[in-house]
Order: structure tokens, then sequence, then C-alpha cells
């Protein structure tokens, strides 16, 4: 089976808001073994919608919109829908019950306009939006299936998952099965990764494997084709295997895991505690590390020591060595995660100091120069870093690495 996505929307034409729905969409028809043959962008505009489904609907097996379902006058999709299938427009009572619901429990009257969503197309199955109030339409046109989907990712992603995955699954049985696995790595090059596994990276369908280079980490993205689930996850296992043999040191995790979840997987498992004195990263370490559900059984907690006074008069750490060493150094670094290791009673303290620039660089510390300590228990690890790149990226990459040592060392 094959499929078409078309974005509807004025502000994706004009690059105001970045098409992230078809990044989503793609992905996810890939996993369910479905080819996406061709995306577009349609502003809102009826005309133009119509003709799009319509040669979409040609030649796709599955047409999915995104966008558009709103109550605005420029939300235009199911009226759309309603001049391609030739049905007028009815009162869908479910909708509606959902959409008064949805003002009732935020203690609002129902808006008039609002009520314009709860008339769709008749005969087109509508899907509830738990999220938000737009309902997704699904119908069929010429033998294809038309699948309409709200343009906020936050409200197509859960609608997609929860009823268009189910309902696309059912309908593709028999055919073939996607499956992708993506390869974590930290703290090695991306040219690095390339040359490793530069054979992997030519293979040709149905197995391939790609390599994408993010802040801080590099991906390969195994996607593997196959006529069952059980020769997919072989293809998929043969070439992880393949991977592991060549740069197994640098992997850190797979598919949705992120360092700060390995770390605290690590932390939990080993029953380590840890505290954290940040300066440059401005509590981002500390971030970062909340972010992961469960983080209250191992983080103690995260001091922000912007400022020399906090450092000294919080902190602990004396005047003479910030006057000798320097805010930015070394010994900061370490008596800062000394400090917070016996401020917290953690069983790991990590101190940073650093320069995230653009201003207060010199040449003997220019911008993007990082001190970390970490301490566990009698191990000390101390790291020199030199980064370049904007504040933003010098503070991320400093969490990036500080966690990948973090996750090397417990
Ligand atoms: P609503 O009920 O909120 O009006 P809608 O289905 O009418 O939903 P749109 O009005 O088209 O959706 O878009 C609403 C917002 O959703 C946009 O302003 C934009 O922020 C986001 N959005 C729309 N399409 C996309 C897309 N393709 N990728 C990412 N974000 C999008």
């Amino acid at each position: 089976m094959n499929a078409e996505i078309i974005s509807i929307g004025t502000e994706l034409l004009l690059g105001h808001v970045i098409n992230t729905n078809t990044a989503f969409l793609s992905q996810k028809l890939a996993e369910l073994g479905i080819d996406v043959y061709n995306t577009s962008v349609v502003g809102d505009n009826r005309k133009r919608l119509l003709e799009a489904i319509r040669s979409a609907a040609a030649r796709s097996d599955i047409v999915v919109t995104t966008g558009g379902l709103g109550p605005t006058v420029d939300d235009i999709t199911s009226q759309t829908i309603s001049m391609l299938l030739r049905k007028r427009m009815v009162l869908n009572r479910r909708v509606l019950k959902d959409l008064e619901n949805y003002f009732r429990f935020r203690k609002m009257k129902v808006l008039t306009s609002s009520v314009r969503q709860a008339y769709v197309p008749e005969g087109v199955r509508c899907v509830r939006n738990k999220v938000g109030i737009a309902p997704g339409l699904i119908t069929k046109y010429n033998g294809r299936i038309i699948i309409c989907l709200p343009g906020p990712p936050r409200e197509l992603g859960p609608m997609f998952e929860n009823a268009i995955s189910p309902y696309l699954k059912k309908r593709i049985k028999g055919t073939w099965v996607i499956k992708s696995r993506t390869v974590k790595l930290a703290s090695v090059p991306e040219s690095q990764v390339n040359k490793s596994v530069k054979r992997l990276l030519k293979l040709k369908p149905p197995t391939t494997v790609g390599i994408y280079a993010k802040a801080g980490q590099v991906e390969l993205r195994i996607m593997a084709k196959a006529k069952n689930e059980k020769d997919v996850s072989a293809s998929i296992l043969k070439i992880k295997k393949k991977i592991r043999e060549k740069l197994k040191d640098f992997i850190f995790g797979y598919d949705e895991d992120t360092l700060e979840s390995v770390t605290g997987r690590l932390l939990t498992r080993r029953k380590q505690t840890i505290a954290v004195a940040e300066s440059c990263t401005g509590g981002l370490l500390a971030n970062r590390i909340t972010n992961v559900s469960g983080s209250s059984k191992y983080f103690i907690m995260g001091l922000v020591a912007y400022s020399n006074s906090v450092k000294e008069n919080i902190l602990g750490v004396s005047k003479e060595s910030i006057e000798k060493y320097g805010a930015v150094s070394q010994e900061i670094a370490i008596a800062m995660a000394e400090r917070i290791k016996l401020l917290a009673g953690s069983d790991i303290g990590i101190g940073i100091t650093g320069i995230a620039g653009p201003g207060g660089g010199t040449p003997a510390k220019p911008v993007g120069l990082v001190y970390a300590a970490i301490i566990i228990g009698r191990k000390k690890i101390l790291k020199e870093f030199r980064f370049k790149g904007t504040r933003e990226e010098i503070k991320f990459q400093t969490t990036q690495d500080i966690l990948e040592l973090l996750r090397k060392n417990i």
C-alpha cells in the first residue's frame, strides 16, 4: 500500500511554521509498512486543496491531510471533503457533545464559531480528538482511503497513535512489514562512524542504514522490510550486531533512549545518588536529569552557582581559590563538585564552570572553555572541554559530554 501526505496551511507555505507533521506521519506510515510516495503543502485555499486531494487519490491508496480542521474561516478541510464527496455538511451529535464537554471542563461558554467543527460531511467517520476539539475524518473516495487530521502536532500525534494506526493496521494485513531501529552514539565524530560502517551505509533496500549527525550525538538508523515480523527482526538484529562489532564503545542506547534516561537507569540500578553544582550551564544539566520520570530516586539536588558570591557563601568554595585560579578553572570545578556532594550527602557530585559566551572570553580562557569535575566516591574525573558554537550550543554540548562521562564511569 502507498500513501501521500498533504499538509494544509498558508503558514507552512510562508515558512512561519515548520512542517513537523509530515515528518511525523512519514515515519509512522513507514513503520506500518506503507510507502509514502509524495508529500505536498497547500495553502488555505479550497480550490487548490480539492485539486491536491483529487490528484493524490488518483495515484495513491491512502491520502492523509493535516490541518485546516479548526473553527476559523481559513479552516477549509471539512468543506473541501464535502465538495469532493458531494455530500452536505451535517451536525454530528457525538462531536458536539465532546465539544460541549471540552468547554464545560474549562468552565467556558461554548463558542458559536467552535460549533462549526461539529458539522462534518455526511457519511464520513469522525475520529475523536482527546486533546483538542476538531475531530479527525476518515472516508473513502473512488476506493481510496482519505484521512484528515488536525494541524496541531499535540493533537495529531495521539490521534494517529490511538485511532489511525489501528485503523490502518487492520487494512494492511499480509503486506510488507517495515521496522526501524536507531542506534545512538556519543563522544564520536560523524566522520569516524561513517568510516567504521561505510559498507553498511551503502546497503540497498530491503535493508538500509542511514547516518544522522545530531547535537552532540550521532545516530545510525536501520530500516528493514520483509514479508513477516520474524524476518524483519532478524535483518535488523544482523545489522545491529555488525554496528556493535565496530562501534560498541560509543553506543549509549537505542530508539527513544537519551543520555539522561540511560544514565538514570544505571544510577537506579546501582542505587547511586547525584547532586550537581552548575555555573555556565545554568541548570541545564539538572533540567535534563529531572526530565526523566523516576529521577527522584537518584537526583538529590541541583544548585546554579552562577555568581562568585554563591560559589563562596553557599557552596563554601574559598575566596582565595577563586582569586588564585579564577572562577573558570579545574580547581573550582573540583571544589564545586566536592561541596555539592557534601551538601547533598550524595554518592556523586558534579561541578561545572565555563564560558558560554559570546562575551567574556580571553586568549587564555576563550569562549567555549568548560571545566567539569565528577566525583564518584573517591574517584575524581576531571575534564577540560573546548567547544565551539552559540551560547545554547555550548551549554547543551557541555551537558551532553558530562552525561556521557557519567554513563561511562558509574
Ligand atoms: P485548530 O483546531 O487548532 O485550528 P487545525 O486542524 O485547523 O487545528 P491549523 O489551523 O491548520 O489546524 O493549524 C493549527 C496550528 O497547528 C498551526 O498554527 C501550527 O502551529 C500547527 N500546525 C499546523 N500544521 C502543521 C504542520 N504540518 N506541522 C507542524 N505544525 C503544524
